[in-house]
């Protein structure tokens, strides 16, 4: 289904160039023996929402795509036998460029890509520097900042000639995902004895609220899962809860929660 975007753009006569540094760029590398792609095809030009393929985004960062500019180019892998450098040589060379501010790469929004031996990537700066999985394999997508459809900053800018006079840059490792951090023992031991002021407290409550919601709904024949069980208050139920769960980590079973308890449940 065509967007009112695509219809409006027809309609005033399906008008279109690419921003100047993408321009330049593909008629650099157009001129080596690559095949760049600018416009996008019916399936880009009617999907929804319109992405930098067409003359038409509504995905320009940092300001709304000016009508009748393409900000988006796909090179397509060199002819084979080329002596060309190939596409995840130039994708490295294109985000090391922008990470180091290199006129023309520097105005590059995001690349999708795929680094040798690692798996495709969205790596983007709008503004901060971050890396993503992608699947839009088989060529590098290249989009640029929909502020600078008339710059020249890309005039003289050849990634080719950079691989060429040096080496061809490692990419930044894609982050490794991070597990969330456990929640640290608040620092006091809750114990309960008979005869003694039950303990009371956000830590017994915190400490509760991780029984109701990981352990439960029944330990050691305590329905934990009842309203008003996880009250902040530690007595009797809450001792002999913790020394079921002890006895199924296969720690010191006294009814204590400390820190070895603490991290067997929070860790
Ligand atoms: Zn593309």
């Amino acid at each position: 289904m065509a967007t009112a975007a695509f219809t409006a753009w027809v309609q005033a006569g399906r008008i279109w160039r690419p921003a100047r540094p993408l321009n330049a760029l593909a008629t650099r590398l157009r001129g080596y023996g690559y095949t760049v792609y600018t416009l996008g095809n019916a399936q880009h030009l009617q999907a929804d929402p319109p992405e930098d393929h067409c003359p038409f985004s509504a995905t320009g960062w940092p300001i709304r795509s000016p009508l009748g500019v393409v900000f988006a180019g796909d090179i397509m892998p060199p002819p084979a036998a080329s002596g060309l450098p190939t596409l995840d040589q130039l994708g490295a060379q294109l985000a090391a460029d922008k990470n180091a501010g290199i006129p023309g790469a520097n105005l590059i929004k995001y690349i999708n890509w795929t680094p040798t031996g690692q798996p495709c990537r969205h790596e983007s700066w709008q503004p901060g520097h971050l890396i993503q999985p992608s699947s839009d394999t088989g060529h590098n997508h290249v989009s640029w900042r929909s502020d600078c459809a008339d710059s020249t900053a890309g005039d003289d800018y050849d990634p080719v000639a950079r691989i060429r006079n040096g080496n061809t840059p490692t990419p930044v490792p894609a982050p490794v995902p991070t597990p969330p951090a456990p929640t640290p023992w608040p620092g006091r031991y809750l114990v309960w004895r008979r005869g003694v002021r039950m303990m009371h407290g956000t830590d017994v409550l915190q400490w509760q609220r991780r029984v109701v919601a990981r352990f439960g709904p029944v330990i050691a024949g305590i329905d934990v899962s009842t309203p008003g069980w996880a009250d902040g208050w530690y007595g009797p139920q809450s001792a002999g809860v913790c020394r079921a769960l002890q006895r199924q980590f296969g720690i010191t079973i006294d009814g204590v929660a400390g820190p070895v308890t603490w991290r067997a449940m929070f860790g």
